[in-house]
This record gives structure tokens, sequence and C-alpha cells, in this order.
């Protein structure tokens, strides 16, 4: 059997938003610029998505710009941010818990005369909005606060951090990556400034993103060039990943709540058999303020990777922390921020369930890890010596 479990890394792409994708490569592959028919068909299919994503995030149309990914858009509020408000302040408050598409941004802004704080979070990884209020001062141009974490999962009180930014006029972004199609998310409603998405966190294509940015806000291009996407963002559409991106986003929001339903019963069935058959786990991330297909454990005494490995060698596919840091040796910086020591950080594992999850994958998973667990402690030096 093979199990894969790594949906917050990226997910399959959905047959309909394939479906939808293919002709734009092969029919309707036009320049959108162009005024020609070719070209009308193929704005057509960005104007279409650019719809669905306005309905999904209940924002208008024009304040949708397409972007080539999560970090993109990102890098696009900062970087955007920092210059056009440079005579207003240099300041801009973030968590230490952010993806690096953030916290490098703000490392090289800082570089640059910017100042940064990076908010410290409790032991679950949440923020408060009283802390965001205490740190805004009259220098700062910028709250960005991600909407869920990538590793552990935990939600942040979005609604409220946005609520004291506007008091004291600030602009306030969220990285809503790993959020988006998987929790209610309305950017009027919330009073969310900018929010940035990736289509293959949903069931969409790789390499598209959308920044949302409020109307009235103008961002300098990030990518300079030619006048698309009104002249927010230059560059030839990535067509077909557009129409894939509105197809993906309104399959993931059309019945949410019961999409969420089904699979925070399949988390729950994963963690509460975890917990019952292997001793000596910490849940990492909150436990209810929590992405509904995320489940994060350090597993105590082994090295996540060696669980990895095994997990790999019978078919299922976790992670040891997010995609963009597997490889290096370095505990998770998240991790570490919610407060374990080097050690625990090493043991943990991250598995990530999608809407295609089913059952029988988390009845294998129950059934493999426990003996993976033993077979690994009975090795380990240091569950020996506890
Ligand atoms: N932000 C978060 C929270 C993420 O999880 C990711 C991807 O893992 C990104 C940003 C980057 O998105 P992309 O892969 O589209 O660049």
């Amino acid at each position: 059997m093979r199990v894969y479990l790594d949906n917050a890394a990226t997910t399959a792409v959905a047959p309909k938003v394939v479906e939808a994708m293919l002709p734009y490569y092969t029919i309707f592959y036009g320049n959108p610029s162009s005024v020609h028919a070719f070209g009308q068909e193929a704005k057509a299919g960005v104007d279409h998505a650019r719809a669905q994503v306005a309905k999904a995030l209940g924002a208008k149309e024009d304040e949708i710009i397409f972007t080539g990914c999560g970090t993109e858009s990102d890098n696009t509020v900062l970087l955007g941010v920092a210059e056009k408000y440079k005579s207003k302040g240099n300041h801009i408050i973030t968590t230490a818990i952010e993806h690096h598409a953030i916290l490098h941004t703000c490392e090289y802004l800082e570089k640059h005369g910017c100042e940064v704080t990076y908010l410290p979070v409790d032991e679950y990884g949440r923020v408060t909005a009283e802390q965001v209020a205490a740190a805004i001062k009259d220098t700062t141009i910028l709250v960005s606060v991600m909407f869920a974490n990538n590793e552990i999962g935990t939600i942040e009180p979005i609604e409220e951090i946005a609520k004291v930014c506007h008091e004291k006029d600030v602009l306030f972004h969220t990285d809503a990556v790993q959020a988006v199609g998987h929790v209610p998310i309305d950017v009027h409603a919330m009073g969310i400034d900018f929010l940035s998405l990736s289509a293959h966190k949903f069931h969409g294509p790789k390499g598209v993103g959308v920044l949302y940015c409020k109307k009235g806000i103008r961002l300098p291009s990030f990518i300079m060039g030619g006048a698309q996407e009104s002249r927010r963002r230059a560059g030839t559409e990535n067509v077909a990943g557009i129409v894939g991106l509105g197809e993906a986003i309104e399959l993931a929001t059309t019945d949410l709540p019961a999409k969420m339903r089904n699979v925070s019963r399949l988390r729950d069935k994963l963690m509460a058999g975890i917990e019952a058959s292997i001793p000596e786990v910490r849940l990492n991330g909150h436990r209810t303020e929590r992405l509904p297909n995320n489940v994060n454990y350090s597993i105590r005494y082994i090295e996540g990777e060696s669980i990895l490995l095994m997990l790999d060698m019978a078919g299922i596919a976790a992670s040891s922390g997010s995609a963009c840091t597997s490889g290096s040796l370095d505990p998770s910086h998240v991790l570490l921020a919610t407060g374990l020591t080097h050690e625990v950080a090493h043991g943990s594992v991250r598995m990530s369930l999608s809407d295609m999850t089913t059952e029988e994958e988390i009845d294998y998973v129950l059934e493999k890890l426990p003996g993976i667990v033993e077979k690994l402690r009975a090795m380990s030096p240091l569950y020996h010596a506890k």
C-alpha cells in the first residue's frame, strides 16, 4: 500500500483541475494580452479564474493578482510595503514561526534599513492580538502573521490581529498558503489587507499563486516588465496554471464544512491511535485551533529522519519539518520557538492529510507506525539511558 501523508508539502492535482487546464495548453493557447480571438479565449480563462478566486475569498475581482507562487506573493507584500511606505516608517512585525518566504525576506529587509520584530509564540505556536498591539509603534508599516502554520498546523487569531492593526492604522498581511481551501476565509469580513495563497496546497498545480490586495492599496510590481495584471505583476500569464488554480479553489471551498469534518475525523483517529499505541509522544501545535489536516508529534528518544525512512519503506510518505528545510539537519525553527529542546524537536514527524486521504490509509499507518517506533527505540542509546 502507498499512503501519501505529506499534503502540507504539496498535493495531488485533482482530476477535474487537470481536465479544466488541458484545453489551455492545446486549444486556447493564445496570449491573454493579444486582441485576436485566440488571445481573448485565453483571457476569458484568466478572468473566470479571477472570479472563482474572488468568490472563494470574499474579495472583489480587481483585488486578485495572479503570481508565480506563494513565495512570490509574500515577497511582493514585504518588499512592496517597505518600499512604498518608507516615508511613514521602517518597522515590520512578524512572528518567529513564519515560513522562510517571510523570514528570509525580513532578514533581507533588515540588511536594507528596516527594523523587524519577531514575536515569540506560546507552547502551542500561538501569538495574541495583545502581543501585536504592544509591538506596534509610530514607525510600524506592516504586520505579517501567518493564517496557519505549515509544520504544526496551529491557526492564529487572524481576525483579532487584523482588528488591532486597523485600530492603529497599520497594514495587515497574512500568509494563508496552508489555510486557503482548508478553513473558511473571508478577507473583507476578517479585515485582511493582503493575503498570499498557493494553488499546489489545495489540489491545484505548482508554480501559481495569488496575492489578494485590498482595493485602494497599490504596491509596486515585484516583477518588472509588461502591463499584465493591471500593471501589478508583469510577465505573460501562466494561463493553464491560473485556470487550474481557479478550478481548484472552487472545488476546495465548495461544501468546505463537510470536507473539514471528514478530514478532521481522520486526523483525530490518527491522533487518538498514536496516543493510545505509542508512549512518550508530544502533540505539537494546538489541540483545537488546528488545521483539519495536520498531525505533528515529537516521538521521544528517536530521530524523525529514521522514522521517515522506515515509514517510506512501508510505503508511507510523511515529513519531519517543512519541505524547504528537510535535507537540512537543523531542527525546525517552528518547533524550537514552541519551546522544544533540540533533541525533542529532532524526533518530530508531520503527517498531513487531504480530502483524498482514506480511512484504510489511516488504519494502515496505525498498523505500521507503533512497530517502527518500537524497533527504533530498541536501537536507541537515548531510550536505554532514560
Ligand atoms: N508559506 C507557507 C506557510 C508555506 O507552507 C509555503 C510552502 O510550503 C509557502 C509559503 C511557499 O509557497 P510556494 O511553494 O507556492 O512558493
